[in-house]
């Protein structure tokens, strides 16, 4: 059972780095293990002066490769290797990640003191980790890209009056959510005994660089929060979408129609100063709607 979920943005801008926005780059922390979601350019200094610690990263989910979204990773694995490391990193991606990654991680001279497991996904699927599992599907972008999900493991409410009463000892507890049943003084307990229901998990989505797609909706659909790129206007809508990206209205759309419950801009143009009018049309469609801003963190709530 996953008590905290925590999301981290450690790199906000679209297509370059600018002294006010790194490029793209979201960890979250599950409890005690932390994912990144892409990793551009300056992720691990942002990291660094974030609570997440860059050696609990376990696995590294890579939505394309333009540069704003990978260039990040030579860098925060040699730092690994400095800090002594030795536990396997796993990083996923879209199709050509085994020939990228492997090209990317044999530059310069530097001693790899742990084990990369390189996975290439495929059309839409889904892999399950125990307590989450992380959906993928294809975003429709200029090159092979993936828009991802977490969600958490439906998880069983118990009713404390029926703990009671049947006499379940309280460190069995997890068991009986894992398992289904438990012996107590030879009798067996079924999970039904005990039960309250059952409570959804917590669902984060993120878009990276895509179009607004109706099929990806069924990725996002009820999504705990959404983070999804907004890389300019609307009133410049023909040139965002010649470069396969969103608008502001777009990633409104997405969050209402996919009934999500709070949407996160990101991925914002580096041509803005000011990004005040993206949000504004997201929030024009849909109203819970904030920003990014570089190292902000948000813990996602049980009942959010
Ligand atoms: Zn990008
Ligand atoms: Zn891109």
């Amino acid at each position: 059972m996953i008590s905290s979920i925590r999301l981290y943005f450690l790199g906000t801008g679209g297509s370059w780095p600018t002294p006010q926005r790194n490029t793209l780059s979201i960890g979250i922390r599950v409890d005690d293990e932390g994912l990144l979601f892409d990793c551009g350019e300056g992720t691990q200094t942002s990291l660094m002066k974030s609570s997440l610690s860059l050696m609990k990263i376990k696995r590294i989910f890579i939505t394309h490769f333009h540069g704003d979204h990978f260039l990040g990773l030579p860098g925060l694995i040699q730092t690994m290797s400095f800090y002594g490391r030795t536990e396997p990193l796993e990083i996923y991606g879209p199709i050509g990640a085994s020939s990228v990654l492997g090209n990317l991680l044999s530059i310069g001279y530097y001693s790899l003191n742990f084990e990369i497991r390189i996975e290439e996904l495929k059309g839409n699927g889904s892999i399950n980790f125990g307590d989450y599992s992380i959906s993928y599907a294809k975003a429709n972008h200029t090159i092979p890209a993936l828009s991802y999900s977490l969600t958490e493991r439906e998880y069983s409410k118990l009713e404390e009056s029926k703990i009671k009463e049947m006499g379940v000892p309280r460190h069995l507890l997890e068991k009986i959510r894992k398992e289904g049943s438990v012996q107590v003084n030879g009798r067996t307990i079924s999970l039904e005994d005990i039960s309250a229901g059952v409570r959804k998990g917590r669902k984060v989505s993120y878009s990276g660089d895509t179009r607004r797609d109706q099929s990806l909706l069924e990725l996002f659909r009820n999504s705990t929060v959404l983070i999804h790129e907004s890389t300019g206007e609307k009133s410049n809508e023909s040139k965002v979408i010649s470069y396969g990206h969103s608008t502001g209205n777009d990633a409104g759309i997405q969050a209402r129609d996919s009934n999500s419950r709070k949407l996160i801009l990101i991925h914002f143009s580096p041509r803005y100063n000011d990004i005040k009018p993206i949000l504004e049309e997201a929030r024009s469609v849909f109203q819970n709607v904030t920003a990014a801003e570089e190292l902000m963190e948000l813990e996602v709530g049980i009942n959010d």
